[in-house]
Order: structure tokens, then C-alpha cells, then sequence
């Protein structure tokens, strides 16, 4: 059978977050139940016995808001399209805001194994700020609503480079996620995208952002602090306790194949890419994904670019796998500058970013290219 990762993307949120430029809408229930329908049409298109869906990642959006039985109907699709393996790691995004009584049991009925939630920062005056819709202690109730229905396998994400966000509020926010002894913990810097309310009031001044030392300051830390809690970095951004690495992720950065349902998800078979559309309106009426034919260069190259956010760096077995070459062959003579600069290593069969390496991912991105 052919190993593969599912993603269901779910875009209905209960109010868009300042800094967001996710596929994501409030206000838009009226469209739940039509969107349930539309997804099961393409989860029907895609059905195939032969596929063992090893991971299912439902993102948003805020999945934690979809009525039950809206996802109950999605869920009994996917396991008549798909042979689900023994264990498959079944993710769902939660925002703590919404995690109402019950909802943790029925999580876990449907399958759900694994559950991110979106703390972002332990800080109220900030998460109000932001638009988030809940607070720290929502976090802590999540935490044990989880805990309580079974769920072994927690992550928390966390931002930094929040506006007016110090060192110390960074800090606080680590060890107050940290301290609720969750297994995985993302920590992003914050990104001002275009066309978002934070990009407004940052180009007009109103919001001031953290210069990028102080920044890097909070990075450090997160790296540091995570040591201490006994999490081992595994991605830039994702840290995890010995076998709690988010498996759905790490297949994406090895370049495992997956299939995407649901506005805007992204699927990858074969060296195609496919991108549903992003507008909920294109979706629901049938606007086919866009399908991009990646060429054997594109392909290695995506190989190197994900596999090198990874520690394990890009496995040379499996590159041969994939591609029919060896990483040296391609790659040898253009690695040559980042590795005199200490800022690139081949070990044991694998191509890896030092961490000075990591934090400068894109020159050596630039050399290989
Ligand atoms: S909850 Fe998540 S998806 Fe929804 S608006 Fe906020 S950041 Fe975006």
C-alpha cells in the first residue's frame, strides 16, 4: 500500500486574529454545512483503497468550531476512502478559546490522538491585542479538558516577536507552556503579512514590533528553555520529547506524498502539485486546483530546502530513493562555501544545517539553488 498524509482543512474561525492571512473567515456559518458537503465530493473523488493514510491533520481555521456532526460526517469519508494505519496519528488544531465541556471526549471518539492549540503568549493585554480569543488560563483548562479524555500528545504553538512583547514576556510565556508538560512545542516569529490589520498598524506606527536582536534574544531562549523541560528541537521551529515529534510534519519535510481537502489544502503525489483554491466561494463551486508538474531539478532541490529545516538534515538514503542520485553528486561542488563557513555538515549519511547554519537558512539555500 502507499504510505500517505491527509490534511482537511477547516477555514471558519470566530474572529480573524490581527496578524493572520490564513485561508480563514468568521461569520461565515451559514457556509459550514455546504462546505461539509463539498469536501465529502472531494474526499469521494479522491478515495483509493491502496493508500494507507499513516497521519490526518485537520488545520484552520479553528477546526474546534465546526459542529460535530459536520465533522463526524467528514471523518466517516475519509475512513471510507482511505485504509487508516494501525496507530495513524490523527492531529487537530484547537483553539483554547473553544474547547467547550464534552468536546475534548468527543475528539477522542472520532479518533483524534494529537491536539495542537494556539497559545500564542501567556500575556492577556497582548493576546487582546492580537485577537485572539481566549486567555492563558483557557490554555490550562484546555490542557487538562485534554489530559482528562486521554489525549497523550499535546503541542502548544508560540510567537515571538509580538508587538511590545519583552525578553521577560517571552520567557514567561515558555516556561508557563512548558510548565503545563505538553510533548511538542512550536514557537514561530511572527511575520507581518500584507494585507493584515498588524501590517496597518505597524506601517502606521501605531504598533511598534521588537527590533530583530531582541528577537533572536527570545529565539535563544526558546531554545535554551525547551533543553531544560527536556523537548529536543527537531525542526526550526518545533520541538518535541523523545518520540513526540509531529509525524504529519516531519513526512512533509521528508517529502512524503500527501493529500489536502478543503479550500486552499495542498497535495503532493508523484513530483504534482495540487492547490485547491483559496477562495471559499471557488471552492464550494467546483474551481478545479491549480497542478504544478514539479521537474526532477524543482523536485531535488524541495528535497534539500524542506529536509534541511529538519536536524536530521536531508538523508542521503532517502534522497537516493526519491530521486535516483546521490546528494553529493548534485549538490557537492555548491555546498562547498557554506561547509568552509562551518555552516553546513555531512555526517553519517546525512546533509545538516549546523545551528549557525539555521539561522541563516536562506544563504545556503541561495548557494544550492
Ligand atoms: S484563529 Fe488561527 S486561523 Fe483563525 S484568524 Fe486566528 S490565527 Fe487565523
Amino acid at each position: 500500500m502507499k504510505p500517505v498524509g491527509l490534511y482537511l482543512h477547516i477555514p471558519f474561525c470566530v474572529r480573524k486574529c490581527a496578524y493572520c492571512d490564513f485561508p480563514s473567515w468568521s461569520g461565515r456559518e451559514k457556509w459550514m454545512a455546504p462546505y461539509c458537503e463539498r469536501v465529502i465530493a472531494e474526499i469521494r473523488a479522491k478515495a483509493d483503497a491502496s493508500y494507507l493514510a499513516e497521519t490526518l491533520y485537520i488545520g484552520g481555521g479553528t477546526p474546534s468550531i465546526y459542529p460535530l456532526p459536520l465533522m463526524e460526517k467528514l471523518f466517516c469519508a475519509l475512513r471510507e476512502a482511505f485504509v487508516f494505519a494501525p496507530g495513524a496519528e490523527i492531529s487537530m488544531e484547537v483553539n483554547p478559546g473553544t474547547l467547550k465541556d464534552g468536546m475534548a471526549e468527543a475528539l477522542v471518539s472520532l479518533g483524534v490522538n494529537r491536539v495542537s492549540m494556539g497559545m500564542q503568549c501567556a500575556q492577556e493585554n497582548l493576546l487582546r491585542r492580537l485577537g485572539r480569543i481566549h486567555t492563558f488560563s483557557d490554555v490550562r483548562d484546555g490542557v487538562k479538558k485534554l489530559r482528562a479524555a486521554g489525549i497523550g500528545n499535546i503541542n502548544l504553538d508560540l510567537m515571538v516577536g509580538l508587538p511590545w512583547q519583552t525578553v521577560r514576556d517571552a520567557d514567561e510565556s515558555l516556561d508557563a507552556a512548558l510548565g503545563l508538560g505538553v510533548e511538542h512545542l512550536s514557537c514561530y516569529g511572527l511575520i507581518v503579512e500584507e494585507g493584515t490589520k498588524l501590517e496597518a498598524k505597524v506601517s502606521s506606527g501605531a504598533w511598534t514590533l521588537p527590533d530583530t536582536d531582541t528577537e533572536r534574544e527570545m529565539y535563544a531562549h526558546c531554545l535554551e528553555k525547551t533543553k531544560e523541560y527536556g523537548l529536543l528541537q527537531y525542526e526550526v521551529s518545533n520541538f518535541a520529547k523523545p518520540g513526540f515529534a509531529c509525524r504529519h510534519n516531519l513526512s512533509i519535510w521528508r517529502r512524503g506524498e500527501y493529500l489536502g481537502f478543503g479550500c486552499s489544502a495542498a497535495g503532493m503525489e508523484n513530483n504534482v502539485r495540487t492547490q485547491n483554491p483559496r477562495s471559499l466561494s471557488d471552492y464550494l463551486k467546483g474551481v478545479k486546483p491549480e497542478v504544478t508538474q514539479l521537474s526532477e531539478e524543482d523536485a531535488m532541490f524541495e528535497s534539500v530546502m524542506l529536509g534541511l529545516r529538519l536536524r536530521e538534515g536531508v538523508r542521503e538514503k532517502d534522497f537516493y530513493r526519491m530521486h535516483g542520485k546521490h546528494l553529493q553528486d548534485v549538490y557537492g561542488e555548491k555546498w562547498q562555501r557554506a561547509m568552509k563557513a562551518g555552516l553546513l555538515q555531512y555526517e553519517n549519511g546525512a546533509l545538516f544545517c549546523t545551528e549557525r547554519g539555521l539561522d541563516v537558512m536562506n544563504s545556503i539555500l541561495v548557494d544550492l539553488m
